[in-house]
């Protein structure tokens, strides 16, 4: 899949901003149903104003309704999502983050950032990155089947 540089920064500092250094932010990545170019970015907390509130991400039913409204109105699909981790912690998955997948569909990844996205030119291969096979099994894709890459335009 695919990212402009704009809307990468857009994200990052998106995350940094609402992370504060102080607690984990994310984000849905979505793209026009069939294609692999990100074209929108939905912070967790702009479809659930609580999700970050306790330190750890939490995306209530009514987030998920207004998501599938998003999706339905733009034609898009989510295609990834993006949530940071602590200073100094590891970008791996933690039990929970593999047990509660933000999207069921197989073929969906998920980024971590690290450091709470502080670093100022967080580049995507700074993140580490898993795809979803379903039934809460992910593979961890490495350098070289490294997922996102970044566009110009
Ligand atoms: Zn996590």
């Amino acid at each position: 899949m695919t990212i402009s540089i704009y809307k990468w920064f857009c994200l990052t500092i998106g995350l940094r901003k609402r992370g504060q250094g102080l607690r984990e932010s994310g984000a849905f990545l979505i793209a026009k149903a069939g294609s692999s170019k990100i074209s929108t970015i939905v912070f967790y907390d702009e479809l659930d104003s609580e999700a970050f509130k306790s330190g750890i991400i939490v995306l209530n039913g009514l987030g998920h309704a207004k998501l599938g409204e998003i999706l339905n109105e733009t034609k898009s699909e989510v295609i990834a999502d993006i949530h940071t981790h602590p200073v100094g912690c590891s970008t791996r998955q933690s039990d929970s983050d593999q047990k509660h997948p933000m999207s069921r569909l197989k073929g969906h990844i998920a980024f971590i950032a690290p450091d709470y996205a502080l670093k100022r030119f967080l580049m995507p291969w700074d993140c580490s990155s898993y795809l979803y096979q379903g039934s809460f099994q992910w593979q961890t894709l490495k350098e070289k089947s490294f997922p996102l890459k970044l566009t110009l335009i």
